[in-house]
């Protein structure tokens, strides 16, 4: 069983809050498809004899590629590789093309499953995020995806915004939640260093985040996800009669996983390898047969500590019996100990198996930095 995550880095501009790999280089399109077609006859050996179960199509903006063009990745694909007969397939768009010509494509090309970039309904933030989008957009490109009969379509919003009026997120909630989406990726706005809104506030154009309104809106997000029938199956994200991202369900479960594409990572159960995030390199690099690509060997330590972070941010939670499998009985005993000490409000457990509950996922990552091995290799 294997997924494939294919990158598309390119945007038509940089929104303020985003450090994911793209470039607003529309021009090299063209020969970063060849050379990700490249790629992928390269690398067709390394699933040789898996089936593919889900096929993620990420970015960057993958929907600012024609359907020809997605059709002619994807037919590479599957002369590359061995598809399951439905597989997952995602394409995630940003919601300025989705017009009903363009949704009806992509469900020629096989996509059962859309990610819309809706971050907001309200115009206002939509521009405050750097967006290209307004919400009327965004509410036709909903509506326009339903019509043309998808039936597992995913939005993301950007919560934790302090310019939101009071009450103003619960609304943009119970707009979400007024069309019939399957599944809900809320995100709490953060500040990675290198981005536009790192350079705003750091000059005092936008004051810092407000760490109580990323709280309050966690726990609106959890009561109003709540009400409608949509469980949090991880940290930030929520889905309803059990349309969970079977993709992403695999990374947060570390398994493995091929990624094609500038930016993108790989992992087959011990290593990692990531493509140089410079499509010029990887444009170059495919056309010599080489695509630039670095990779570690994680050690049995490293591996613990991402299981650990990964785990607790989800509904799956820690087996202490698959943990003690994995990583031996010390590192079980110790994982055991500790968690069953935090505040009886923060999970649950029957003895074999502990989950966090929403409270206790407001404070996942705190809990597994306490767990986190660190110094010389065991
Ligand atoms: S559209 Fe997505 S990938 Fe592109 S800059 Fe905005 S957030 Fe980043």
């Amino acid at each position: 069983m294997s997924r494939i995550y294919v990158h598309f880095p390119f945007c038509k501009r940089k929104c303020i809050y985003c450090n994911f790999y793209s470039v607003s280089r529309e021009d090299l399109k063209s020969q970063y498809l060849e050379a990700l077609s490249h790629e992928i006859e390269l690398r067709a050996d390394e699933l040789r004899g898996a089936t593919v179960e889900t096929l993620y199509f990420g970015g960057g903006t993958p929907s600012l590629c024609t359907i020809d063009e997605l059709v002619a990745v994807a037919q590479k694909l599957r002369s590359a590789f061995i598809f399951a007969p439905e597989p997952e397939f995602t394409v995630e768009a940003n919601p300025e093309q989705l017009t009903t010509s363009y949704l009806r494509g992509l469900r020629k090309i096989g996509v059962n499953r859309l990610s819309i970039g809706v971050q907001s309904f309200d115009d206002e933030i939509l521009a405050m995020l750097g967006r290209t989008h307004s919400a009327a957009t965004a509410k036709a490109a909903l509506e326009n995806a339903f019509a043309t009969g998808f039936d597992n379509v995913s939005i993301d919003l950007i919560y934790g915004i302090a310019a939101r009026q009071p009450g103003q997120w619960r609304q943009e909630l119970k707009e979400a939640f007024s069309h019939p989406i399957t599944h809900l990726s809320a995100y709490s706005l953060t500040v990675e260093e290198n981005t536009l809104l790192h350079r705003k506030i750091r000059n005092g154009a936008l004051p810092p985040l407000n760490e109580d309104c990323a709280v309050d809106d966690y726990w609106t997000l959890i009561y109003e996800a709540g009400n409608h029938s949509f469980e949090q199956y991880e940290i930030s994200n929520f889905a309803r009669d059990g349309k969970i991202s079977r993709h992403n369900s695999a990374y947060w479960a570390h398994t493995p996983y091929l990624g094609l594409g500038a930016a993108a990572h790989s992992f087959n159960g011990t290593e990692r390898s990531w493509n140089a995030a410079d499509v010029n390199r990887y444009i170059q690099g495919c056309a010599a047969g080489a695509p630039p690509r670095e990779s570690e060997t994680l050690t049995l330590r490293e591996l613990f500590n991402e299981y650990i972070l990964l785990r607790l941010r989800t509904s799956a939670g820690i087996r202490f019996n698959d943990l003690q499998q994995r990583f031996g009985a010390e590192r079980r005993k110790k994982t055991e100990k500790h968690l069953i000490k935090l505040p009886t409000t923060f999970y649950i457990s029957d003895g074999e198996h502990i989950v966090l509950t929403a409270e206790g996922r407001l404070h996942a990552d705190n809990i597994a930095m306490e767990l986190f091995e660190t110094g010389d290799e065991k």
